[in-house]
């Protein structure tokens, strides 16, 4: 069983969440070549060990999370808002992404 420490609602099940992906994908501008798109859409790594991945909280806060996830013992390292403004305001700061340079 996978607990996740939702940082909106505290510790849940997992059947509460719904696997959103893999979070390191860079999606390209919206012009680029299709071969692009199709790279970022469809191919994947099997990655054996950490991961960072996307959840959804679908019964809870339904908030995006992004989960440091160990894909072979699905420990989990880490847990935080997907989106930087939630993140921030989660965190205290009131710091931009542009301004920390991420
Ligand atoms: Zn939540």
């Amino acid at each position: 069983m996978i607990r996740i420490n939702c940082p909106f609602c505290g510790e849940r099940d997992h059947s509460e969440f719904a696997y959103g992906g893999d979070a390191s994908v860079q999606y390209p501008a919206l012009d680029a070549p299709a071969e692009e798109w199709h790279e970022a859409v469809f191919l994947r790594q099997n990655i054996r060990g950490k991961q960072a991945e996307t959840w959804h909280h679908v019964s809870g806060c339904r908030m995006w999370l992004v989960v440091e996830r160990d894909t072979l013992t699905h420990e989990i390292h880490s847990v935080r808002a997907a989106h930087d403004g939630y993140r921030r305001a989660l965190d205290g700061s009131t710091e931009t992404a542009a301004e920390s340079g991420q």
